[in-house]
């Protein structure tokens, strides 16, 4: 596995591979890698001839600047980690190369970017993915790029900005990975300490009690997220939001019909914001 740095060295590194017409998968991350993003890499590798990993703690997705800086980084450890993944190509590019003086572009979603994460970390969090997201799918051209469902409003987002702006790439979106009990992989759970890691798992069992309820027959959005709410209340955790929406428009459900429902959560545990959500389908 090569890493690089610079865009040119990038388009260089990539260029016979698509002279071959050999397929580009794209995997990008911001780092402090686990085996959610490994499980993205096993599934580039399995689809794609050439894998290339992108690794950028994106500053202008931070609503938070303590958030950007408790942020882990380890590109030593990811670097053995990608490789071992099989990844042929490390893209871990300085903040300077990705916004260059007089950097003035933005690209904007409407829409799904409008609620849940969009509406309590601010509207400035999605423009920074979708910008980012874009600017890396014309650095790198790939055929596929993965994403994982546990970030499944970014996905809703990077799939619509990739049919609004007729990107010529297709997106792969992989089940969430979780501890053996229940918590979901993130960077961020590096953070938690041993008691804030027990009550961290508030938010996988709320979406395990509406799954149970929901396989029960339950169609009702109150009564669904009544029993996620209700599963939370011995570990001490207020949700920020636990919201039933659609699982393509996010627009608020008061019933669940034949399209199904995406459960969405956010909390805080002590400094540290956890996200998870399950399909209900
Ligand atoms: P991040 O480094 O947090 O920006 O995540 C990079 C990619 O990995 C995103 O597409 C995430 O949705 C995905 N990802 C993060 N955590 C998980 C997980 N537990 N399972 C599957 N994919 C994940």
């Amino acid at each position: 596995m090569r890493t690089v740095r610079a865009v040119t060295d990038l388009r260089e590194a990539l260029r016979p591979a698509r002279r071959a017409e050999r397929t580009i998968g794209l995997v990008p991350t911001m780092g402090a890698l686990h085996e959610g993003h490994l499980s993205l890499l096993g599934a580039a590798r399995e689809r794609c001839d050439v894998v290339v990993v992108s690794l950028f703690v994106n500053p202008t997705q931070f609503d938070e600047q303590a958030d950007l800086r408790a942020y882990p980084r380890d590109e030593a450890r990811d670097t053995e980690l990608a490789a071992a993944a099989g990844a042929d190509l490390l893209f871990a590019p300085p903040a300077a190369e990705v916004y260059r003086p007089g950097f003035a572009t933005t690209v904007h979603v409407d829409g799904v970017t409008e609620v849940l994460e969009g509406e309590h970390r601010g509207v400035a969090h999605f423009d920074g993915v979708a910008t980012v997201v874009t600017k890396l799918l014309n650095m790198v051209g790939p055929d596929v790029a993965f994403f994982g469902q546990k970030d499944a409003q970014q996905a809703l987002v990077v799939r619509r900005l990739v049919t609004d702006l007729d990107l010529p790439v297709e997106i792969d979106v992989r089940p969430t990975v979780r501890e053996p009990d229940g918590l979901a992989l993130s960077s961020r759970n590096a953070r938690l300490a041993p008691a804030e890691r027990r009550r961290a798992l508030a938010l996988s069992r709320a979406l395990d009690a509406a799954r149970a309820a929901y396989a029960a027959g339950e169609r009702d959005a109150a009564a669904l997220t009544g029993a996620a709410r209700a599963a939370m209340v011995p570990f001490a955790l207020e949700p920020e939001y636990l919201a039933l929406v659609h699982p393509e428009t996010l627009a608020p459900l008061a019933t669940v019909d034949g399209d199904g429902a995406l459960l969405a959560v956010a909390a805080r545990v002590g400094s540290t914001r956890l996200i998870d959500n399950a399909l209900l389908t």
